[in-house]
């Protein structure tokens, strides 16, 4: 498992989606090796890739250093992906950077990310399926998918445009939730575990898995 640049894709604490990753795994006798991927180091062939939120200079550096690596064809090839905020705007066609210029993403997704009329700042929830994504968002830019799958619904907070929130393809996943939202919303994290292994997982009774429901029970009432 591989955190991508958390120097400069890990703003509220997003490199923590990968300690979450490895410790869910260990703790179903999964053995895993957790690098973290930082300016100047090559990246390596991972299963999994984790890409957290950036500002605006920090993202386009980050896009350009993935460029040049073997990320693109790692992932071409199956290796699965959780990107949030930043990471969900470099894996699309174009991004938004200061003054609105418009600035080359990875083009792996047909996601363009323009610039809001204002920032997206609180509280985000999202109905996946049978699951609820909490979490909460920062950012100035908002996301149109050219026809990709959104993860889900927004029910507070602005997500992508208001309505849906980041997307989803057979091996990514891709949200506006920081938290960081895999210790936020643990299914979420075992949902990409489930899928990386090819089997279904018993539950874990992490404290982290309690808080989730805590905080589901606090927003449906
Ligand atoms: N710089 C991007 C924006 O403001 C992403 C912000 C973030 O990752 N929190 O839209």
């Amino acid at each position: 498992m591989c955190v991508l640049y958390p120097d400069l894709l890990g703003t509220y604490g997003d490199g923590g989606n990968g300690l979450v990753m490895a410790e869910r795994a260990r703790r179903r006798g999964i053995d895993v090796t957790l690098v973290e991927v930082g300016i100047g180091d090559a990246v390596p062939v991972a299963n999994l890739y984790l890409m957290g939120g950036g500002e605006d200079g920090p993202q386009r550096l980050a896009a350009d250093l993935l460029r040049l690596s073997i990320f693109g064809g790692a992932v071409r090839d199956g290796a699965h992906v959780v990107a949030v905020c930043a990471g969900l705007q470099i894996l699309g066609e174009t991004f938004c950077i200061e003054g609105n210029d418009q600035y080359e993403g990875l083009g792996m997704v047909a996601a363009v990310t323009t610039r809001g009329e204002r920032r997206a700042v609180g509280e985000l929830a999202v109905r996946v399926g049978t699951n609820l994504l909490v979490g909460f968002e920062n950012h100035g830019g908002q996301t149109s998918l050219g026809g990709l799958a959104p993860l889900g619904t927004v029910t507070k907070g602005r997500g992508n445009d208001g309505r849906v929130d980041g997307y989803r393809t057979k091996n990514i996943w891709a949200t506006y939730a920081h938290g960081p939202v895999l210790a936020m919303n643990p299914w979420l994290a075992d949902e990409v575990l489930s899928s990386l292994i090819g089997t279904p997982l018993e539950p874990l009774h992490t404290a982290a898995d309690l808080l989730y429901r805590e905080r589901c029970r606090v927003l449906d009432s």
